[in-house]
């Protein structure tokens, strides 16, 4: 989409560090990590949110959770534990409206999230 920071990363318009990708996915790392490792997972696909996601698109989720268990693995964080976050809206501090799957590792992380 027009001005989409993360559509530009998908398009390589803008420069990236990408760890995996496929024909509908692509993971790279955030620009400003919150933990020794932290990975934006994005659709290649434009959805704003979750609230945009259509019937259709809930197709797109069949896979994803295959992408990041490769990935912790691949990137040997599987065992030592993760975080999957998805901000959504206002209240989330969602910057970003491009849906987006935040994986964080490599540190212990509190709950309840601040
Ligand atoms: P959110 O607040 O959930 O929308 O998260 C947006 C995330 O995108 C933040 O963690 C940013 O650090 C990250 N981000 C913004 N621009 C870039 C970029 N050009 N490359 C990598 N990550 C980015
Ligand atoms: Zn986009």
């Amino acid at each position: 989409m027009e001005g989409c920071i993360f559509c530009k990363i998908i398009n390589k318009e803008i420069k990236s560090e990408v760890v995996y990708e496929d024909e509908r996915f692509v993971v790279f790392k955030d620009i400003n990590p919150q933990a020794p490792i932290h990975l934006l997972l994005v659709p290649k696909k434009h959805i704003s949110s979750i609230n945009e996601i259509s019937d259709e698109d809930e197709k797109f989720l069949d896979g994803v959770f295959s992408v990041i268990k490769k990935v912790a693995t691949d990137l040997d964080f599987a065992n030592s534990g993760y975080r999957v976050v998805i901000n959504t809206g206002k209240d989330s501090g969602q910057e970003v409206l491009h849906i987006h799957f935040h994986i964080l590792a490599k540190r212990r992380f509190s709950w309840p999230p601040g």
